[in-house]
């Protein structure tokens, strides 16, 4: 029987432009095994989401069935790395197969993801001696990489962050992935071709694992606790369809990026944040399909994958932000925390128009504007003196392309309380945020149909708000200052 090598995937559901998918296939041509572990503790989360992991099932179903289709096939085990792992090897071990070469799989950076990963790999090569590679995917610059020039240390700063990235991807030499990204946009996208032989089930004649419709059955379950209407509303599932929306967005609205990002009645965004999250769609192929180069004209547009890949740098370097203010100083703000009040929130009935159509937006579609996602964070912390893990925690629940580091990143940002160089006195007032950014009022209107027959001049007057804003704002710098005295 000759080598063959397992993919083990986990924030990476696709095959093309998948490297280390790519590198084992190299060294196992038309031999490797896709292999998908499941923890069932990850049900329990207290920031689970039903609504994403349908999304995450369903993409993990059309990844399998494009697998299929090329003769191979993704194996989807029913518990986590630690146990599935063991299981799945000392069966392969006994079998006509043996054991494969090689496991291959992409860095992840989150906290908990990298202990796995060391433990994992600890257990591939000592206990079994199994090559492994693993590749970078998920970001195109690694936060390793970006260290301070002369005081060492990592950037806390957008800026000059921004700028040190752009520097290393103009200069394109230092990592394989930015020089395939060179000649991507020079060539486009490379054609891969993939030939599979699946060694596990079908050569073999006798099955050594039965695919018992484990994923089906989530899906089927996980289905009844999402409303149809959420599905029927939800972006496409899978890589295809990725790349469908970024060259809509390519053709229609790119161009014009700069100034209608911040209109949210256009569809002027690329909503891809749902595909850079499961690795349907990675940065190198935004990069190559919409021609960005460091000075691009589509630079703002650029800037934002850079903040994505920022907060991945803070959470990588600073793992405590995932628990508590990046800023020390404001750890243990005395928060009101009122349950009438976030309740209100939540449910889009807090009497201010555009917070109330975003949050509104955000529970019927799992997806909300950037520019009313700053607002609707500003007026839980600023204005409701809310504590921003509460919200960070409601909007993991509700949103589909609810990511760790770009979530709590932007919660810290407008809570003031993360690596911003911006004073915790920013607190953006709703009403004059919803007349520069929605004049006409049609978001919220759209939303907020109640409000429809309202005429534009007041539209965005507070409506039998539940809290004064400009009496919160004095509320919030006190807050704020207290906690910035000296002891
Ligand atoms: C309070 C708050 C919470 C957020 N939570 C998340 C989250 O859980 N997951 C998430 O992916 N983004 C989050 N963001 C960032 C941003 O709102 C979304 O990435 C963006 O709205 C997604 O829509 P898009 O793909 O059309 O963005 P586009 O405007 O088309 O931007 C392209 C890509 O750049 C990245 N990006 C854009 N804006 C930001 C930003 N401000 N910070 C980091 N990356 C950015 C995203 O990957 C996005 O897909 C949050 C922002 C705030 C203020």
């Amino acid at each position: 029987m000759s080598d063959y090598g397992i993919h083990w995937f986990r924030r990476d559901l696709r095959l093309t432009g998948n490297a280390a998918l790519e590198r084992n296939l190299a060294r196992h041509p038309g031999r490797v095994l896709g292999v998908f572990t499941f923890d069932r503790k990850f049900l329990a989360r207290p920031d689970f989401s039903h609504g994403r992991f349908l999304f995450f099932l369903r993409t993990l179903e059309n990844l399998r069935d494009e697998m299929r289709a090329l003769g191979g096939d993704l194996l989807f085990l029913d518990e986590g790395p630690d146990a599935a792992f063991p299981s799945l090897l000392d069966t392969l071990r006994k079998s006509s197969l043996g054991l494969p070469k090689m496991v291959s799989f992409n860095r992840d950076y989150e906290p908990f993801a990298r202990a796995r990963d060391l433990r994992l790999s600890e257990l591939f090569e000592n206990r079994y001696g199994l090559l492994i590679h693993s590749e970078r995917d998920h970001l195109l610059v690694e936060p390793e990489e970006l260290s301070k020039d002369d005081e060492g240390g990592f950037y806390q700063v957008y800026s000059p962050f921004k700028r040190k990235w752009l520097g290393i991807f103009a200069n394109g030499e230092t990592n394989s992935r930015l020089r395939e990204v060179g000649k991507w946009l020079k060539n486009g996208p490379p054609e891969f071709a993939l030939r599979w032989d699946n060694p596990a089930f079908v050569k073999t004649g006798k099955p050594i694992f039965k695919q018992t419709g484990v994923l089906e059955t989530y899906i089927e379950e996980t289905s009844k606790r999402v409303p149809a209407s959420l599905v029927a509303r939800g972006p496409k599932i899978g890589h295809a369809a990725a790349k469908e929306a970024l060259k809509n967005f390519r053709d229609d609205w790119l161009a014009g990026y700069g100034e209608q990002r911040d209109i949210p009645s256009l569809s002027g965004t690329s909503k891809i944040s749902v595909y850079l999250k499961n690795g349907t769609l990675t940065v190198p192929q935004v990069i190559c399909l919409l021609k960005l180069t460091a000075d691009s004209p589509h630079i703002k547009y650029f800037q934002e994958l850079i903040w994505r890949e920022f907060y991945y740098h803070i959470l990588y370097h600073c793992p405590r932000v995932e628990n508590e203010a990046f800023l020390k100083k404001y750890a243990n703000l005395p928060w009101g925390n009122n349950p009438e009040w976030f309740k209100k929130w939540c449910e889009g009935r807090t009497g201010y128009p555009i917070v109330d159509a975003g949050m509104r937006q955000l529970n019927e579609t799992g997806w909300m504007h950037n520019r009313v996602r700053m607002v609707v964070a500003s007026f839980l912390t600023k204005d409701l003196l809310i504590d921003w893990k509460w919200g960070e925690k409601y909007f993991m629940e509700k949103l589909l392309d609810g990511d760790l580091a770009p979530n709590n990143g932007g919660w810290q940002w407008a809570a003031s309380t993360g690596c911003d160089p911006q004073p915790y006195f920013r607190i953006f007032n709703p009403t004059s945020q919803g007349e520069k950014f929605d004049p006409e009022g049609k978001y919220v209107k759209q939303w907020v149909p109640e409000l429809a027959g309202v005429p534009v001049k007041t539209i965005h007057d507070p409506k039998n708000p539940i809290v004064d804003h400009s009496v919160q704002r004095n509320l919030a710098l006190a807050l704020y200052k207290a906690a910035r005295a000296p002891q």
